[in-house]
């Protein structure tokens, strides 16, 4: 008899490893509390859009589904930064052109990841079903149905099921010392609309991530295949100027139009959108351990909730899943061992983005408004030229390798040391000299 697996949660890491798993041979059934989005519903509120790298490709090309993903994606080749009077620098993410994140819609990723394993004939996906309680020594979840309860019993159940996992906080009741560990940040997000414009056209670049840094809050904006954009706001649930306090519909113009001035007459629903799309929060999620035994295991947001701005939270997801897989293949006869294995391979790594994520946030809402930042960038891309394989920005190692996250971080930090006591030792050396030619000048 296979090894039968329960995953709870279908949404974009759940299909992917219901595949991976599927691949291996083993039994899966998995439970998803939403309807099927192949029935048209939309995975609600979160991202419409979202940018895989090359970490997502990887976990997708593995099980040859890769190009099926990025026939509808839209290569973003580097930052476009809008300031306050409509200006617009063009900041490219790597020195190599060709290197891009690709924008690509939620639902039709989670639609191919659940396409995906349903071609493996051991693979049955259930809709519908709502885990609520997991008995963590017996590998059995409880879950509710429309019509009643329903028991599903294999030899290891894979809490997939996002950030607010219940098959964690059955863990987090029932495991002593289990640890846990979550932070939201002060601001909210909204997802606002720029459609295409009259003819079907693109109404701003569409190669590009768009953002509208402006210091403790910021507007950014991904392309989608029918020439429209999904603008994502980050802002502060609470203060003087923030969602708490922007109730009317004047106060939304009037805000949209002090700061985004450029983007209000390319978004005609904003007083809508604004209105009727939910506020999400953002939170971070550390905990220890992501296994039980050889019965329990956390993949994906369930173990590791990212705030989304290295966007890496879903490539972070899709990794764990090949590093699972993985882990699995190399102890086929001891899942204790291999889950083991698949932890503390992957929770280092995990606390680095959770890390990186938040510091990206600072980058992206302040830094990347300044010449210093620009500067500092095209100092990067030339070193990188300069040094093929040996300097590696930060941003690069994230995005266009699978560098360990922690590897990358370290890494970072030691390259900033040199570059930036580099340039502090050149500086003092202008300085000796020029005073040393002054004397001569003046004696
Ligand atoms: C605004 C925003 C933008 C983002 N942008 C990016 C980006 O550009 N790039 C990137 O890599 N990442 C991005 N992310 C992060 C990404 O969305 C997540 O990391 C990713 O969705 C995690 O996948 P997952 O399968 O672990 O969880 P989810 O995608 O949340 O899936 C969990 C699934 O489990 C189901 N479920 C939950 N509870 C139960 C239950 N009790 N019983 C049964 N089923 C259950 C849910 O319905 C859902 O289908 C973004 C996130 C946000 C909020």
């Amino acid at each position: 008899m296979p090894t039968k697996f329960i995953l709870i949660g279908s949404g974009l890491a759940g299909g992917l490893l219901g595949a991976y798993l599927g691949r291996r041979g083993y039994d899966v059934d998995l439970y998803e509390r939403r309807t099927d989005p192949r029935e048209g519903n939309i995975v609600g509120g979160r991202s419409i859009n979202l940018a895989v790298s090359t970490r997502g490709i990887h976990a997708l090309e593995q099980l040859g589904i890769a190009n099926e993903v990025l026939r509808h994606a839209i290569p973003m080749r580097g930052r476009m930064i809008h300031d306050k009077s409509g200006d617009l620098h063009f900041a490219p993410y790597d020195v190599d052109p060709k290197k891009c994140i690709n924008s690509i819609g939620r639902a039709a990723l989670n639609t191919t990841v659940i396409d995906a394993a349903q071609r493996y004939p051991n693979v049955r996906v259930h809709f519908n079903h709502r885990c609520t309680e997991v008995d963590l020594n017996e590998a059995v979840a409880y879950l509710e149905t429309e019509t009643g309860q329903v028991t599903a019993s294999g030899d290891a159940v894979i809490g997939v099921d996002g950030a607010f996992s219940a098959v964690r906080q059955s863990m987090q009741r029932k495991i002593e010392k289990f640890e846990y560990e979550e932070s939201y940040l002060a601001h909210g997000y909204k997802e606002l609309a720029i459609p295409p414009g009259p003819d079907g056209s693109w109404r701003m670049e569409k190669n590009a991530l768009h953002i509208w840094p402006r210091k403790s809050f910021m507007m950014i904006a991904l392309p989608n295949p029918d020439c429209s954009f999904t603008c994502t706001l980050f802002w502060e649930f609470e203060g003087p100027r923030s969602f708490a306090t922007t109730k009317t519909d004047d106060d939304v113009r009037d805000f949209f139009r002090e700061e985004f001035p450029d983007a209000v007459p390319l978004m005609p629903t904003l007083l809508e959108d604004f209105r009727q799309n939910p506020t999400g929060s953002l939170v971070t999620i550390r905990c220890a351990s992501w296994f039980h035994k050889d019965k329990i295991a956390l993949v994906g947001d369930a173990a590791h909730a990212v705030v989304p701005f290295y966007g890496q939270g879903m490539n972070a997801a899709f990794e764990d899943c090949v590093v699972l897989d993985e882990c699995l293949a190399e102890f086929p006869d001891n899942r204790e061992r291999a889950f083991a294995e698949y932890f503390s391979r992957r929770k280092e790594n995990a606390d680095a983005l959770a890390d990186l994520a938040i510091d990206n946030f600072i980058e992206m809402r302040d830094k990347t408004a300044s010449r210093a930042f620009r500067a500092k960038k095209k100092l990067d891309h030339l070193l990188e030229g300069l040094l093929p394989g040996v300097y590696l920005p930060l941003y690069t190692m994230v995005t266009f390798t699978r560098m360990p996250y922690a590897t990358a971080a370290k890494r970072a930090r030691f390259q900033n040391g040199i570059v930036y006591g580099s340039l502090f030792g050149v500086g003092i050396l202008v300085f000796l000299l020029l005073i040393g030619l002054f004397r001569v000048i003046a004696g």
